[in-house]
């Protein structure tokens, strides 16, 4: 078998490996639930009990039930008729577009689709687990991680969200399922209910992003680079390889491009001198801090991390200058989040300007392809620019195109950016080449390394200051 019929095989295992089962997330995870009520519109459900016991079955609309934690059990009662207490109910449904609705005391009825599963977490709160097709999920976090009108966007954020999630499958494997619905795991606050999000998440399905030797990548995004995106070791210790910063002037001008934060001068350098012991007295000290600027990124103030700084001052953002008017100084900074790997505000900006999907991806992922798992699985070019920079077997004009998007996108700086973008047009093409010959066709041991280095990763990143910034942040 040739290398390249192993690497089709390999890329049609992958999916009934990972695709095979619904998932399951657990939704209000943040929500202290004493009651709620569960009703049905177009659907069909069956409420089992302690998933033997049919409570009650076609239920639909008009139709509803009610549940409270009860010493551990769930009580349940169905249209005003109380049913017994279980220690877990579930409604099941064989309904491929079903969903209900779930209206817990306190809280804004969202819905979801597929299963729920429903415990008690103790005598005073329910635990509600959705068992969901993994695509509605994706395409649930899609909808509520990012905003826009046009479907690309929603297409670049299903395939972080779908690879996010085939990488961190075991994330919540103690707590009994996959995932939380918040910013821990992925934002998931409601079933997909906008038409054109679900066509561009299906219009994706089985993309999923993956690094030089064929793993997926982890595919931490932000809210707006400031202009330039951060080096993954600057924010969190580890250097991986994929998360590099790059120029990013698509983050120009959009709604969190900048911000400004004021401070008395005495408290500021106080700050450095109390908690980090520099001696403010000293003239080049006082000169640094007060006068520290970063036209491009950097990672330390005085040897200070600048993600402590940001943690301690409660700013949006690392990428800040300080302008110093006597006895106050003020920061003003650029960007909002840890601005590692996307920018999602950059990447609206960039389907505005019509530059595919692929390409935006790579932009922010340096050296990371799009590849398709599944039946129809192909080998994938790397991407547009470079098999037009190494084969001219793509339109040229085209290629031009989005070459002039990018640079349209970018000025005052667009021939740097362009620079940088051939840059890595040749990383990757590098990449793909000698990925060739490193391709295994052993799927296990694939699997394998990418369970040991998000392992690996999650226990270097094991640092309480950080551990909140190495998830997805709108
Ligand atoms: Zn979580």
């Amino acid at each position: 078998m040739n290398k390249r019929n192993a690497y089709i095989l390999m890329m049609l295992l992958i999916p009934t490996v990972v695709f095979a089962d619904k998932v399951k997330v657990r939704v209000f995870s943040t929500a202290n639930i004493a009651y709620t009520k569960i009703s049905f519109e177009n659907s069909t459900y069956s409420l089992l009990g302690d998933n033997v016991d049919t409570i009650a079955a076609n239920l639909t609309k008009g139709d509803f039930v009610e549940l409270t934690p009860f010493a551990k059990e769930v009580v349940v009662s169905v249209n005003g008729e109380k049913r017994g207490n279980f220690e877990s109910v579930s409604f099941v449904t064989n309904q491929d577009d079903a969903y209900l609705y779930i209206s817990p005391k306190g809280y804004k009825q969202r819905s979801y689709e597929d299963d729920l599963h429903v415990t008690a977490l103790n005598s005073k709160h329910l635990q509600l687990i959705n068992n969901v097709e993994f695509e509605k999920y994706v395409a649930g976090v899609a909808q509520s991680e990012i905003y826009g009108k046009h479907a690309d966007i929603f297409r670049v954020q299903a395939i972080i969200s779908r690879t996010w999630a085939m990488r961190n499958m075991e994330k919540h494997k103690a707590d009994g399922y996959n995932f939380c619905d918040n910013v821990h795991c992925q934002a998931y606050y409601n079933r997909c209910i906008r038409e054109d999000i679900k066509l561009a998440a299906q219009s994706s399905v089985n993309e999923v992003l993956v690094d030089a030797d064929g793993n997926l990548i982890e595919t931490p995004f932000h809210s707006n680079s400031g202009g330039q995106t951060a080096n993954s070791e600057d924010v969190w210790k580890s250097e991986i390889e994929y998360l590099r910063s790059v120029k990013d002037t698509f983050s120009y001008g959009m709604k969190q491009s900048v911000w400004t934060k004021e401070f008395s001068t005495d408290k500021w350098l106080n700050y450095f001198a109390k908690n980090h012991k520099l001696n403010i007295n000293d003239e080049s000290v006082r000169n640094e801090l007060l006068n520290f600027t970063q036209d491009e990124r950097k990672a330390k103030i005085m040897g200070v991390p600048l993600t402590t700084i940001r943690k301690d001052w409660n700013l949006k953002s690392t990428f800040f200058s300080v302008v110093y008017y006597g006895d106050k100084v003020v920061l003003e900074g650029k960007g909002y989040g840890h601005g590692v790997g996307l920018s999602q505000e950059g990447a609206i900006r960039m389907v505005e300007l019509g530059v595919p999907y692929k390409d935006i991806l790579v932009h922010y992922y340096t050296g990371a392809r799009v590849v398709r798992l599944g039946a129809e699985a192909e080998m994938q070019e790397p991407m547009l620019l470079a098999s037009a920079t190494t084969e001219g077997n793509v339109d040229d004009d085209f290629t031009n195109d989005v070459m002039n998007m990018i640079t349209m996108a970018t000025e005052p700086v667009g021939v740097a950016v362009e620079d940088e973008k051939k840059k890595e047009t040749k990383t990757v093409v590098e990449a793909e080449n000698s990925n060739k010959s490193k391709r295994s066709s052993d799927l296990a041991s694939r699997m394998l390394n990418t369970k040991n280095q998000l392992a690996e990763e999650s226990s270097k990143n094991n640092n309480v200051d950080n551990e909140n910034d190495w998830v997805y942040e709108w």
